[in-house]
């Protein structure tokens, strides 16, 4: 067993606090993580706060972990001690239904284990996430990084990067197509990043004016502030796809209304109460409403390979353990620039 220090919460309405537990030695297929640094993502918030419902206490979020192998178990051919290592949203599924042999382990029909407030394919041990000193996981389900990457700055690709980067490309974006985000937070900076190296024109639509400029060196050519419902009109009919990353329930017609023919919106944010949008926002101009949901094992490696070689990687905060609680708050406030990422030396 290894002991893992981390940082739990323990109910709905206490704050994260430092929490120690064991995890499992590694089996033949195994890798252990040290991790270095994980990422603060929104899930993190809705889940330990419950408000997706029910949650598992004690709940240690975090699924955005990066680290370096320090065993592998005697089956692993993938990783090497030392090996700079991630792992994202989920740690293990069946691997042998249909969508597991489609690279899409996300939707496995058996169990996708998530990385955490979820439990291991045997239905009852709790996962624990990465806001902890290590993690034992599936070699299958590690991520390699690449040595000379900064670190700290890729731990947000493992959710933020991966859950945009999916939809991005699955919607033909490239040279030539304009792609608009709305909610410029962890998901929407890295989608105008990735959008933006993809060849795309962005349009950023944000509730906070003081982002403009941000924005703009983030990789957006225009700025919507959304506050103002007149500065919508110039949009109307413009975009071939948006990224919705809003992380609380809203009306999504004024921004339907800034699509082209067939046009489509990907909404990735998980509002915990339900959006609203009028029917004819979809029926004139025949438009698309989908969901995303983060990316199975190959596309995800397929991003982070993406984000090195075009040197797209998160903007953060770094910040200890301690401030945890702080970070949630502000991340609440929409006054994260643009990731928290905490350092795992500081547990
Ligand atoms: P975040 O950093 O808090 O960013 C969310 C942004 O949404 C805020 O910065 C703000 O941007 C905007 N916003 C917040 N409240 C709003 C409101 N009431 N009305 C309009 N805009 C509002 O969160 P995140 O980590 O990017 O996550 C975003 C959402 O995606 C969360 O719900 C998260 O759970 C979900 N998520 C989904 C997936 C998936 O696979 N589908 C994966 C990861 C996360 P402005 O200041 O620019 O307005
Ligand atoms: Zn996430
Ligand atoms: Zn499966």
């Amino acid at each position: 067993m290894i002991t893992t220090k981390a940082y739990a919460a323990q109910s709905a309405t206490s704050p994260l606090a430092p929490y120690t537990f064991t995890r499992r030695a590694p089996g033949p297929n195994d890798v252990v993580v040290e991790i270095d640094y994980c990422g603060i993502c929104h899930s993190d918030i809705h889940t330990a706060r419950s408000e997706w419902g029910p949650a598992y206490y004690p709940c240690v979020p975090g699924h955005e972990i990066v680290g370096h192998v320090i065993q592998v178990g005697k089956k692993v051919k993938k990783f090497k001690v030392g090996d700079l290592a991630g792992v994202g949203c989920f740690v293990d599924s069946c691997g042998k239904c249909k969508n597991c042999k489609n690279q899409e382990q996300q939707f496995c029909e058996v169990k996708t284990c998530f990385t955490y407030n979820s439990t291991e394919l045997d239905g009852k041990t709790p996962t624990q996430g990465g806001y902890s000193s290590h993690i034992t996981v599936k070699q299958d389900y590690v991520l390699k990084i690449k040595k000379g990457a900064p670190l700290d700055r890729i731990a947000p690709l493992l959710c933020a990067g991966i859950t945009t980067y999916s939809p991005l490309k699955r919607y033909g974006t490239k040279k030539g197509k304009k792609v608009g985000v709305v909610g410029l937070g962890g998901l929407g900076h890295m989608a105008v990043k990735i959008a933006k190296a993809m060849g795309a024109e962005v349009t950023v639509f944000s509730t906070s004016p003081g982002k403009e400029a941000d924005a703009r060196k983030l990789g957006a050519k225009n700025f919507v502030m959304t506050k103002d419902p007149a500065q919508f009109a110039a949009w109307t009919g413009k975009l071939d796809l948006i990224v919705n990353t809003v992380s609380a329930a809203h009306d999504v017609t004024p921004y339907l209304g800034t699509l082209k023919l067939d046009g489509t919106m990907a909404l990735v944010g998980g509002a915990p109460e339900p959006n609203q949008f009028a029917a004819f926002g979809l029926i004139f101009g025949r438009k698309k409403m989908v969901g995303s949901l983060i990316g199975g094992i190959k596309e995800t490696q397929e991003m982070l390979d993406f984000c090195v070689r075009k040197k797209v990687f998160s903007d953060i905060e770094t910040i200890p353990a301690s401030m945890i609680n702080e970070a949630y708050e502000r991340t609440i406030k929409s006054q994260v620039k643009y990731r928290f990422v905490i350092d795992m030396k500081t547990l």
